[in-house]
């Protein structure tokens, strides 16, 4: 098996004539904690669209487990385990946060709901909600509604609902941001700890959350991969501190 759970060859995406994502080779290990950096504009957030085919490839290749997944569904992406946090407007605001799990759960189960209304589905997919909420600590508010949900949990939700689908890479679109210092520290510890037999890409403009879990950085800059390497290699390339640190 390669030790690449995901794969890009030149991958490219053009919007009229605009080249956003430029023949960007990404090598993402198995069990990494991998994070796209980059001023803005550079084409991170229409990386994450391509691989989860929210947006289809203009050229090149996915190779998910070494299976060329370029042409396949979102819905085929999701099932064969990348799964993207959910942002949390996509959650259900006026259920509470247990329930919002569980819907995740029933999700990646595709159980009918005919299934999943015997009592006994329901209180195993309910037991098994509190699990993954107590993994991410939120068990003291399951019972919130979530749109209640103090504004620096919502990410360890979207991690929870993330977790429900057992995702083998996940993708974290910018899982600190408009975090105080608190929060962005808890949010990276979840992130540490559920990386645990899992990998994780994420996007992150906090350099200290890079910093401190990421095993690999690929910087990119109009489209295109400046540098990668690990923190100390990125940080001190004057190309990326030029280019993004702008120094
Ligand atoms: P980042 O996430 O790094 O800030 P994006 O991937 O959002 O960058 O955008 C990269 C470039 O592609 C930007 O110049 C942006 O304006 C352009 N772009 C993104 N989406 C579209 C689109 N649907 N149509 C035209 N241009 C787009």
């Amino acid at each position: 098996m390669s030790d690449f759970i995901l794969e890009t060859k030149s991958l490219t995406k053009e919007f009229k004539g605009f080249t956003a994502v430029n023949n960007v080779n990404l090598q993402v290990q198995r069990g990494h904690i991998h994070a796209l950096i980059g001023p803005n504009g550079a084409g991170k957030t229409t990386c994450f669209n391509l691989l989860t085919k929210f947006l289809v490839p203009t050229s090149g290749q996915i190779l998910f487990n070494e299976r060329d997944i370029t042409a396949s569904a979102p819905a085929q992406i999701a099932r064969q385990g990348i799964i993207r946090s959910f942002q949390i407007s996509a959650v259900f605001p006026h259920l509470t946060v247990m329930e919002n799990v569980r819907i995740g759960l029933q999700r990646s189960l595709g159980t009918s709901f005919h299934f999943w209304k015997s009592g006994s589905t329901l209180s195993q997919l309910r037991d098994r909600a509190m699990a993954l909420l107590a993994e991410v600590d939120l068990t003291e508010f399951a019972d919130t509604l979530t749109v209640d949900l103090p504004y620096g949990r919502k990410r360890a939700l979207e991690i929870a609902t993330t977790l429900s689908m057992n995702p083998e890479l996940m993708l974290l679109d910018e899982p600190t941001q408009g975090m105080g210092h608190e929060d962005v520290d808890r949010v990276t510890a979840l992130i540490k700890k559920v990386s645990a037999g899992r990998t994780i890409l994420m996007v992150e403009h906090n350099m200290s959350v890079v910093s401190g879990i990421c095993d690999k950085i690929s910087v990119l800059q109009r489209g295109a991969v400046l540098a990668e390497g690990n923190y100390r290699d990125v940080s001190n390339n004057p190309l990326v501190m030029e280019a993004y640190m702008g120094t």
